[in-house]
């Protein structure tokens, strides 16, 4: 019996279309950078361990993989804006090609932000790859380069995407359409 209440959990997509999904990119990112020199994996935490772990699966090249850890400020469905980084890099990226692995793009200010931060860092190149997009959350652009899904402007849960803290590892991405008793198998 899984911990959660199945039927309080639309679910958008399943594990089989993530992998399928997972294997396009890093197809495309194989080619995209093959020959180019050295390329670093950035994840962004928390919400990306799940995508970052198996995309980088699906990457035919020697990639490095490093992490940072970004918080923006707001409730629990909206960002803020204001955004906080709660880790650094292990490694400087200087001279490399550095691909930003995120979960979900929404008003794009997490990933401004963080594109800002990177290129002071004088880096070969820096593009993004997000799993999912919503367009209609957009506030300021910003160039995505590689897309997993677009959605429609829904709160989504699971694959690394919390609830408050909690369902980032769901195996499948949902929405969650009735919030009481989520958890009805646990004390
Ligand atoms: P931004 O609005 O700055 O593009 O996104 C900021 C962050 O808000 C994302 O990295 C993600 O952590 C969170 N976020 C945005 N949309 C959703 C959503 O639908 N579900 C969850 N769980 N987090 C989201």
């Amino acid at each position: 019996m899984a911990f959660y209440d199945a039927s309080k959990i639309e679910t958008l997509y399943d594990q089989a279309t993530l992998d399928a999904r997972n294997r396009e990119l890093g197809a495309q990112i194989t080619a995209d950078y093959k020959g180019k020199g050295d390329l670093v994996l950035v994840g962004v935490l928390r919400g990306s361990f799940p995508f970052i772990a198996d995309l980088c699966r699906y990457i035919d090249l020697p990639v490095e993989v490093d992490f940072l850890g970004l918080s923006s400020y707001g409730d629990r469905t909206e960002t803020s804006g204001i955004v906080r980084m709660t880790q650094d890099l292990s490694e400087p990226i200087k001279g490399k090609h550095v691909l930003v692995v995120e979960d979900i793009v929404d008003t794009g200010l997490t990933m401004k932000y963080l594109l800002a931060n990177l290129h002071t860092r004088e880096p070969a190149s820096v593009r993004v790859a997000t799993l999912l997009h919503k367009p209609d959350g957009m506030r300021v652009h910003v160039d995505l380069d590689y897309v997993g899904f677009t959605i429609p402007d829904r709160f989504v849960v699971g694959y690394g995407l919390d609830f408050s803290r909690k369902l980032r590892n769901l195996p499948f991405i949902g929405v969650v359409t009735n919030s009481d008793l989520i958890y009805p198998n646990t004390p």
